[in-house]
């Protein structure tokens, strides 16, 4: 389920919502339709550095390199 964080452009708060269908965001603090979505919580996970573990070979991305 997509959640996303909003900030509040009228009371200044942050805030997490789970967006459902065409629902608006709403602060829950002062109940203020004017927010403004701020990146996804979930965006930026599952990215992560490949280690190369089994190739030592730059070139040809070999395990075993005979040719180079
Ligand atoms: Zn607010």
């Amino acid at each position: 389920m997509p959640m996303y964080e909003f900030s509040c452009n009228n009371c200044k708060a942050d805030f997490e919502l789970l967006m459902r269908g065409s629902m608006k965001p709403v602060c829950p603090e002062c109940k203020a339709t004017d927010v403004r979505k701020k990146l996804s919580v979930f965006g930026m996970s599952g990215i992560s550095k490949q280690t190369s573990s089994g190739s030592n070979c730059g070139s040809c991305h070999k395990s075993s390199c005979s040719s180079c």
